[in-house]
């Protein structure tokens, strides 16, 4: 579905709503969080996250990094 108000930030081109992966690293850590929603240009595929869903997807991520986790694959539920 193509955003009507939203441009690309990077090539001003039309975006449109979908799914994309969202890593996190730090020091040993990575976290990848699947299937996060979002606003991805239908040209270059940048994609913008809703700042409500990227703090979600951070705390995901701080909750596995204080584990210890190494490498950690989730999917985003909504
Ligand atoms: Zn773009």
């Amino acid at each position: 579905m193509i955003m009507e108000n939203m441009r690309c930030p990077l090539c001003k081109s039309e975006m449109e709503k979908g799914f994309t992966d969202v890593t996190f690293r730090r020091e040993k850590s990575i976290i990848v969080i699947e299937d996060v929603p979002s606003i991805l240009c239908v040209n270059c595929g940048e994609a913008v996250i809703d700042s409500e869903i990227s703090q979600k997807a951070y705390a995901i991520a701080e909750r596995e990094m204080k584990r210890g986790v190494v490498l950690e694959f989730f999917k985003f539920a909504a």
